[in-house]
């Protein structure tokens, strides 16, 4: 089967054309510039076009992707009868989706419906849906959101202890982030494991960052909330923080809420600590030569991690096994020995030789660890491949 994964951002298209049940990608590429002039990185391997082209809207721009995956010299198909269905991701699924769903008007109105809680991501990616519809009618289509999978939490973990209207009249509540990343690595987890029922805390830890706690493949409680802001600190966002500091900043300055969150968001997290950058590589080599910020951004980082598996540990009664996933989770063996530093009254004994490993799956525990530490590079685009021809298949 062949499975186009997209990705569409409000000016971007990524995608991938992939094998769900190998995991194998024919091609991948991005569409940039949309709406401005357009550009296009296509990939084949090690291979690699780009072309400008014109793109003032998605649907020139997933024109030129089918016309390029079937091009004579560069593509991989001979005709897009060979594209079994299309998977998008898709931010926000509100409360209205706890699972992927095959694309229809109802699925589409309530995508539009969670715009108020994704205003930046859901219209765009509805942008790749509509721009697929019309390029490809008939194609089948699959949206996966990046909060499904958390849809599992129970009450006392997704409500914020604030009047419940909040809650019934404008769905306020936590729903996390990463879904697809948590669920692909649960699942490699299970099969790691050799079982569906155990404790597992899983660290997505790149330039945004969120834990999941879950108890036999199902969700029970995750770090980021409303919105991707919520939890450990992260390349640029600040992370969990007290919302008087908002209302401080907003006087003191003269700021307005979205000046402030756009302040949150984008320059806080380790870049505000560091001063130095908001890539935990450009950080770590900081921190090497002497820099004392850098060092503390590295400290404080590792420390909003451990508090977080510490309480997760506890959220879950235990904890067998605790993955490392994501840009820092898969790359960087400083970090997670950071982490794992003073995780020992949990049963955490990290194998320092095993860690030493980078991009690869792995268990980096040691033999008499009672939690089992494992590296799980995450694959989103292969859960959103897997669904996508799970739910058409199980259609047909
Ligand atoms: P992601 O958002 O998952 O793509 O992760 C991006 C983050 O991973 C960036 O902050 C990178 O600096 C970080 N990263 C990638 N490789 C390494 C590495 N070898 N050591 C430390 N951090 C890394």
């Amino acid at each position: 089967m062949n499975i186009l994964v997209i990705n569409a951002g409000s000016s971007s298209l990524k995608y991938q054309l992939m094998d769900p049940e190998t995991g194998a990608v024919s091609a991948k590429g991005l569409c940039e510039r949309i709406g401005i002039d357009g550009r296009l990185t296509h990939k084949v391997g090690d291979k690699k076009v780009v072309k400008e082209l014109a793109m003032p809207t998605h649907s020139e721009a997933i024109t030129a992707v089918l016309e390029i995956l079937v091009d004579p010299v560069e593509g991989v198909i001979k005709s897009t009868d060979e594209i079994d269905a299309v998977g998008h991701r898709v931010l926000h699924g509100g409360m209205k989706f706890s699972d992927s769903c095959i694309i229809d008007d109802a699925c589409i109105k309530a995508i539009e419906d969670c715009i108020p809680l994704g205003p930046l991501h859901n219209p765009a990616n509805l942008m790749g849906i509509r721009a697929c519809q019309k390029v490809m009618p008939g194609k089948p289509q699959v949206a996966v959101f990046d909060t499904a999978f958390h849809m599992t939490m129970p009450a006392k973990a997704y409500r914020y202890a604030i009047p419940k209207e909040y809650y019934e009249n404008d769905d306020i509540r936590r729903y996390g982030f990463h879904g697809t990343s948590h669920k692909y690595v649960s699942r490699r987890a299970a099969a790691l494991m050799g079982t569906k029922e155990f404790k597992l805390i899983n660290c997505h830890l790149g330039n945004g960052s969120s834990l999941s706690a879950v108890k036999d493949g199902k969700c029970q409680d995750t770090s980021m909330g409303l919105s991707p802001l919520a939890g450990v600190c992260m390349g640029t966002r600040s992370g969990d923080i007290d919302a008087c500091v908002v209302q401080f900043i907003m006087n003191r300055y003269g700021m307005s809420a979205d000046e402030c969150l756009n302040m949150l968001n984008k320059k806080s997290g380790v870049l505000a600590l560091s001063g130095v950058s908001s890539d935990f590589r450009d950080i770590e080599n900081a921190a090497e030569e002497g820099n004392a910020d850098a060092a503390l951004a590295l400290d404080k980082f590792a420390y909003e991690v451990r508090k977080y598996i510490g309480a997760y540990a506890a959220a879950l009664g235990g904890c067998d096994c605790l993955v490392f996933t994501a840009g820092v989770g898969e790359n960087s063996a400083e970090m997670r020995e950071r982490i794992c530093e003073g995780l020992e009254y949990m049963g955490v004994k990290l194998d320092k030789a095993k860690n030493k490993i980078r991009g690869e799956e792995a268990l980096i525990s040691a033999e008499d660890s009672k939690v089992k530490v494992w590296v799980i590079p995450t694959n989103e685009e292969l859960m959103i491949a897997q669904d996508t021809a799970e739910l058409v298949n199980a259609a047909k």
